[in-house]
């Protein structure tokens, strides 16, 4: 299974608009962060997970040409706002599955009334076929990716991370159940929120981060959601060995 992370930034991206800071300045192509998104590849499947604000420039960039399905964690801007952007692909292979939770359909369907609601006709519209997730009920991706949602909390409202196989992505968060532990037990790769390096009231904070990924026990943890608190070089000693700041670009492979 492969993974390509296509952004790795918080909700402004990294550099922030008009700031000066050390991370904003830096020339360090690890510091320059597209908002949250990863792509996994597993046999012929693509998989993207969010389409987020930067998602054309990020299918560009990593010359995506095909997608199998789309997950959605939830409906926050910077994860969902490049949805219309998925058309290209429509043109060239047709509709194709996202998935998401009930919650976070009824804002997808509100926000995208236009791609979701049958009077709309015409004008090259989005083409996806809505499927909603529950938690802990495993669906499929062709015959090679079983894909078993998972509930996470980020402030208050209820999101999904996506286990594949022996790798799961859990962003977006301030509060993993035991229940979902237990769902993320003998994981190869693991990624993971940490928005800063202090704690935050709906994301982890690098602390919160560390115990959770001690608690979960991935062989390898990749930080991800980065705002500009975190420059890489600089931040990396932070970590303990098997703990990593991902990058925009960076490509795992996970077993
Ligand atoms: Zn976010
Ligand atoms: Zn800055
Ligand atoms: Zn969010």
């Amino acid at each position: 299974m492969k993974l390509t992370f296509l952004g790795t930034g918080t909700s402004t991206g990294v550099p922030s608009i008009a700031c000066d800071c050390e991370t904003c300045l830096s020339d360090d192509p690890r510091d320059k962060r597209l908002r949250v998104s990863i792509l996994v590849e597993h046999k012929d499947k693509k998989v993207l997970v969010d389409t987020s604000s930067d998602f054309r420039q990020q299918a560009l960039r990593a010359g995506i040409r095909h997608l199998d399905a789309v997950l959605i964690t939830h409906c926050h801007v910077d994860h969902v706002f490049g949805l219309d952007d998925i058309r290209p692909l429509n043109f060239r292979h047709g509709a194709m599955p996202i998935f998401a939770n009930e919650i976070a359909w009824i804002d997808l369907r509100r926000i995208f009334e236009y791609i979701f609601k049958p009077t709309h006709f015409g004008g090259g519209l989005p083409q996806l076929i809505p499927h909603t997730v529950t938690p802990n009920a495993p669906f499929m991706i062709g015959e090679d990716v079983t894909v078993t949602p998972l509930e996470v909390i980020h402030g208050k409202l209820p999101v999904i991370a996506y286990r594949f196989n022996d790798f799961a992505y859990a962003t977006d968060l301030n509060f993993i159940s035991d229940e979902t532990i237990s769902g993320l037990q003998d994981l190869d790769v693991l990624v993971l929120d940490c928005v800063r390096l202090k704690p935050h009231s709906t994301h982890l904070g690098l602390n919160e981060a560390l115990e959770y990924a001690e608690r979960i026990g991935a062989r390898r943890t990749y930080l991800t959601h980065l705002n500009h608190d975190i420059m890489y070089s600089r931040d990396s000693k932070l970590l303990p060995e098997n703990v990593q700041f991902a990058y925009d670009e960076l490509v795992v492979e996970a077993y």
